[in-house]
Protein backbone atom coordinates (compact mmCIF):
# COMPACT_ATOMS: atom_id res chain seq x y z
CA UNK A 1 0.00 0.00 0.00
CA UNK A 2 1.29 3.24 -1.56
CA UNK A 3 0.23 6.48 1.29
CA UNK A 4 0.51 9.74 -1.50
CA UNK A 5 0.68 13.04 1.36
CA UNK A 6 0.30 16.24 -0.52
CA UNK A 7 1.38 19.23 1.84
CA UNK A 8 -1.18 21.01 0.95
CA UNK A 9 -3.25 18.50 2.65
CA UNK A 10 -1.14 18.63 5.79
CA UNK A 11 -3.03 21.26 7.54
CA UNK A 12 -0.91 23.50 10.22
CA UNK A 13 -2.02 22.38 13.97
CA UNK A 14 -2.98 25.07 15.89
CA UNK A 15 -1.24 25.59 18.93
CA UNK A 16 -1.57 27.61 22.61
CA UNK A 17 1.57 29.56 23.26
CA UNK A 18 2.57 29.06 26.52
CA UNK A 19 4.15 31.84 27.02
CA UNK A 20 1.59 34.80 26.13
CA UNK A 21 -1.76 31.96 25.18
CA UNK A 22 -2.01 33.19 22.15
CA UNK A 23 -3.06 30.72 19.58
CA UNK A 24 -0.48 30.06 16.67
CA UNK A 25 -0.29 27.76 13.88
CA UNK A 26 2.57 25.07 13.87
CA UNK A 27 3.79 23.27 10.94
CA UNK A 28 1.99 20.04 10.77
CA UNK A 29 5.26 18.81 8.73
CA UNK A 30 7.65 20.55 11.83
CA UNK A 31 9.79 17.80 13.40
CA UNK A 32 9.41 19.19 17.11
CA UNK A 33 6.62 20.47 18.55
CA UNK A 34 6.63 24.14 19.20
CA UNK A 35 5.68 25.26 22.68
CA UNK A 36 5.85 29.06 21.59
CA UNK A 37 5.04 31.01 19.58
CA UNK A 38 7.35 33.14 17.02
CA UNK A 39 7.45 36.36 19.08
CA UNK A 40 7.69 34.57 21.87
CA UNK A 41 10.35 32.40 20.86
CA UNK A 42 12.68 34.90 19.43
CA UNK A 43 12.17 36.93 22.70
CA UNK A 44 13.44 33.53 24.76
CA UNK A 45 16.11 33.06 22.58
CA UNK A 46 17.44 37.13 23.30
CA UNK A 47 16.68 36.98 26.37
CA UNK A 48 18.78 33.42 27.00
CA UNK A 49 21.48 35.15 24.82
CA UNK A 50 21.75 38.26 26.51
CA UNK A 51 21.79 36.15 29.90
CA UNK A 52 25.50 35.18 28.79
CA UNK A 53 26.28 38.18 27.69
CA UNK A 54 25.95 39.86 31.18
CA UNK A 55 27.81 37.25 32.52
CA UNK A 56 30.60 37.91 30.64
CA UNK A 57 30.77 41.31 31.21
CA UNK A 58 30.44 41.19 34.65
CA UNK A 59 33.19 38.88 34.31
CA UNK A 60 35.27 41.36 32.84
CA UNK A 61 34.60 43.76 35.52
CA UNK A 62 35.44 42.02 38.72
ZN1 LIG B 1 3.69 33.68 22.59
Amino acid sequence: MVIIIDPKMIKPKKMNCKDCKKEFEQKATARYERKYCDKCSKKRKKAYEGLWKVKAEDCEDA
